[in-house]
């Protein structure tokens, strides 16, 4: 079969960039010496172009998990066209088809299945997508959306203006143009480019499927530091539509603290969460079938699987029955029902809660003993 085209222009921005840092870097270093200033610049560049993607291309634009005020959207975009990983339309349309067909080679445009590097990089490097490139047909309403397409007719000034406008400013700031431009230009982009593309590469390969095994997508604690917190990718897989990536609180997802602390200040707004029950039940049945395929060999297997199924459906019993009854106090709480009433719900409510708080111990003891 014939091999896709070459795309030239991503095959020497990806190889130049890189070629430029791994030369220069080393050498400005060892000749000059890198300050404080060079470092927290690039830190924070690199901060504001990968959450600039994290943030809006991913959460804001591709999944509409929350909305934001344009003022936020602008800054975003121009963070978007500063990570040079090209306009958010057309980012966004790429991102939707991958969620929709993923792994599936003949379609997800960065197919895990592929392989690390074709996931990773090889998929940009070549046209793999011909006449369906400029199809945003997928992306009626972010083509309705004023600032998502400025950016995308615009993108190639704005790219250029960001990547060489800002380490040039720092440049004449701190009196060192060539210094931040091997830091805050060179470095800074090849960074934030392959720490990006991991989350189509490793978080497809590496790390756990605590919700799904349907696709490859993994939950990846150590990544989510490199991704602004996009390393919980099993759990966004399967719950595409919630802002939060890393949903525990222990969870790396700055991400999700961002787009949270915003909405204090009134710049984010509708942030939408997958309702508890919809994830714990998601997850006990990945737990219930991970042990079942596990016992196959055990010798009573059959005993094992017996009590599994009980406990199993006792636990999804509780939760259904505690889930009733806390929107029944809720709907009562809020129409203003009599006192009493409103007293005995709750109470019903949270007798239901600690029910299955100890199914779900004795839940985790039996996993325990059967691992
Ligand atoms: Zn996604
Ligand atoms: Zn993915």
């Amino acid at each position: 079969m014939k091999k896709a085209p070459i795309i030239w222009t991503n095959v020497l921005v990806f190889s130049l960039t890189f070629l430029i840092t791994i030369i220069s870097v080393p050498l400005y270093g060892y000749f000059y010496g890198f300050t404080m200033a060079h470092i927290v610049a690039t830190v924070l560049t690199l901060g504001f172009a990968g959450m600039s993607i994290t943030v809006g291309y991913h959460r804001l634009w591709a999944h509409k998990t929350y909305e934001a005020h344009p003022i936020l959207e602008f800054i975003l975009a121009l963070g978007g066209a500063f990570a040079l990983q090209n306009s958010a339309l057309h980012w966004s349309s790429d991102h939707r088809i991958h969620h929709k067909f993923v792994d599936q080679n003949d379609k997800d445009p960065y197919s895990a299945k592929k392989g690390f590097w074709f996931s990773h990089i090889g998929w940009m490097l070549r046209d793999y997508q011909g006449e369906k490139y400029g199809d945003y047909s997928n992306c009626r309403d972010l083509q309705k959306n004023r600032i998502v397409m400025w950016q995308h007719k615009h993108y190639l000034a704005l790219t250029l203006i960001t990547n060489f406008g800002v380490p040039l400013l720092l440049g004449l700031i701190f009196d060192d143009i060539l210094g931040f431009l091997i830091t805050v230009g060179f470095l800074r982009l090849v960074l934030s480019h392959h720490f990006t593309f991991f989350i189509n590469s490793l978080a497809h390969i590496w790390g756990s499927q605590p919700y799904t095994d349907k696709n490859t997508a993994r939950d990846n604690g150590l990544l989510a530091f490199v991704t602004y917190g996009e390393g919980y990718h099993n759990y966004h897989h399967i719950f595409e539509s919630d802002y939060r990536n890393g949903i525990r609180w222990y969870q790396y997802d700055p991400s999700k603290w961002f787009i949270k602390a915003a909405s204090f200040i009134g710049l984010t707004k509708n942030l939408r969460k997958v309702p508890f029950e919809r994830i714990q039940a998601a997850k006990w049945k990945m737990q219930k079938y991970k042990t079942e395929t596990k016992v196959v060999e055990l010798p009573h297997k059959q005993e094992i699987l017996t009590r599994l199924e009980a406990e199993y459906d006792i636990l999804m019993a509780r939760l259904k029955a505690f889930v009733n009854a806390r929107k029944e106090y809720l709907m009562a709480k809020r129409q203003n029902a009599p006192k009493m009433t409103v007293v005995e719900l709750k109470k019903q409510y949270q007798l239901l809660k600690a029910q299955l708080a100890s199914q779900q111990s004795q839940w985790q003891q039996m996993l325990m003993q059967v691992a």
